[in-house]
């Protein structure tokens, strides 16, 4: 440690090596071939659509639900091999607007207050994480999808169970004229391409047509494919962001099934963008399919809301410009000129992982959202207002579930974030307390 106190801080190092690299000739010289957006913010209402949310009028929403995940890894054994098993929470907090209007009549709002409005239905799953396989199965992959396939079994919201849901969903079994009879996947086992007939499903697995192994229905959602011979940490993210987006169509088949009434008055809310990516991104396309035909069939208030990324980078950079009220849809054309410059794709951004289409929002109160809103047209290279249905309502209700009253807060958002998270401390006691039970 002798030269420590002579050593200059490190972001101060790094920035001052840049300075070099940018002075340096290949740079300059690469710098030269290139383009790069240099626009001034106000270019950005150039050919872009926007409309003018009016507000105030008559909103059939009656209650909100919003969904969310949070996971956390825990080491059960610090010495090597170090040993990993990772605790997802995902659930759905809900209340009544009714109840959210009259905690807007009270001066002071207090925590007691907004108990009121804290109703919470969670999930949780444990998973193999790290050099840790269950007793039965030959390796994490397999202890993996075992799981996730037991998981989805016992998942139940009254009678209502996850499982028959990801049937009602990829057999396309909400739309009687137009039901899949089978889904294709690649066999875990045999990794040769196989159809899985409907007609041939047993306990929700079948026979792989090649090798005869067992293939569960729920490797049809392909989230095994992230785990590596010994880890299976990659998968964490991908995972909390499947189960969420998928209790949400859980909650909306349960809703249609219960009384279709219910899917006119209640708005359906996640937290982050309508999208799946990576091996999940074929998922986008039934998530679609189904968000189209409620839309023409039936009805569907669903919300994506971002708080982070490119597109929000953008909307603050433009907020200072956009009058309170102002819409904006966006389309392929506009996200790679201002957003995503140097990209591009004929089907249009997003076309293989979106399913709905970009908004930015100013609210009346002057808060900007990002937003993905379901639309009938699968891709964005030409959005119109006709294909969001209800966009006007759920904007409406947006601009009434945010209020300076509970900490400037998006009340549904606030309410299920706070219910997913795990605290990693005292999570981390409760796991390993677990661990040692099953020692
Ligand atoms: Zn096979």
């Amino acid at each position: 440690m002798a030269y420590s106190g002579y050593r200059r801080p490190p972001e101060y190092a790094s920035k001052s090596s840049h300075s070099s690299i940018i002075k340096d000739q290949a740079v300059i010289d690469f710098i030269g071939k290139c383009t790069f957006q240099t626009r001034d913010p106000e270019d950005a209402f150039d050919n872009i659509l926007i409309l003018n949310q009016k507000g105030g009028g008559h909103n059939p929403i009656k209650r909100v639900m919003a969904a969310d995940g949070g996971i956390t890894e825990v080491a059960i054994q610090e010495s090597f091999p170090s040993t990993t098993i990772s605790f997802l929470r995902y659930g759905v907090s809900y209340f009544e607007m009714e109840d959210l209007m009259e905690l807007d009549k009270l001066e002071f709002i207090g925590y007691e207050d907004i108990v009121k409005l804290d109703n919470f239905n969670s999930f949780s799953f444990v998973l193999p994480t790290k050099n840790i396989r269950l007793k039965d199965c030959e390796n994490i992959k397999d202890s993996f999808r075992q799981v996730l396939y037991e998981h989805f079994l016992n998942a139940d919201v009254d009678d209502y169970n996850l499982m028959d849901t990801l049937v009602w969903f990829m057999f396309r079994d909400y739309s009687p004229d137009n039901k899949r009879n089978f889904v294709s996947i690649q066999c875990p086992h045999c990794e040769r391409n196989a159809d899985l007939f409907k007609s041939a499903m047993k306990k929700y697995a079948f026979k792989c047509p090649h090798c005869g192994q067992t293939i569960y229905l729920t490797d049809v959602l392909k989230i095994h494919n992230a785990v590596s011979d010994d880890n299976a940490s990659a998968i964490k993210k991908p995972l909390s962001l499947l189960l969420e987006q998928l209790l949400l169509v859980h909650y909306i088949r349960i809703s249609l099934e219960i009384n279709p009434n219910i899917l006119n008055e209640t708005l359906f809310i996640r937290d982050g963008p309508l999208a799946f990516f990576g091996d999940l991104s074929n998922l986008s396309v039934f998530m679609h399919d189904l968000f189209k035909y409620l839309l023409e069939n039936n009805n569907l208030f669903l919300v994506g809301i971002e708080k982070s990324g490119a597109f929000v980078d953008f909307a603050h950079i433009i907020d200072p410009y956009l009058e309170n009220g102002s819409v904006m849809l966006l389309n392929s054309d506009y996200i790679y000129k201002h957003i995503y410059y140097g990209s591009s794709d004929k089907k249009g951004y997003g076309y293989n992982t979106y399913y709905g289409c970009k908004v930015i929002f100013k609210s009346f109160k002057g808060d900007s959202y990002v937003l993905t809103v379901p639309t009938t047209a699968r891709n964005m290279n030409d959005p119109k207002e006709e294909h969001y249905k209800n966009l006007s309502i759920i904007l409406d209700s947006l601009t009434m579930l945010k209020s300076d009253k509970y900490d400037n807060a998006l009340l549904p958002i606030a309410l299920v974030n706070k219910n997913v998270s795990i605290s990693d401390v005292p999570g981390s006691v409760i796991l390993q307390k677990l661990a040692k039970t099953i020692e």
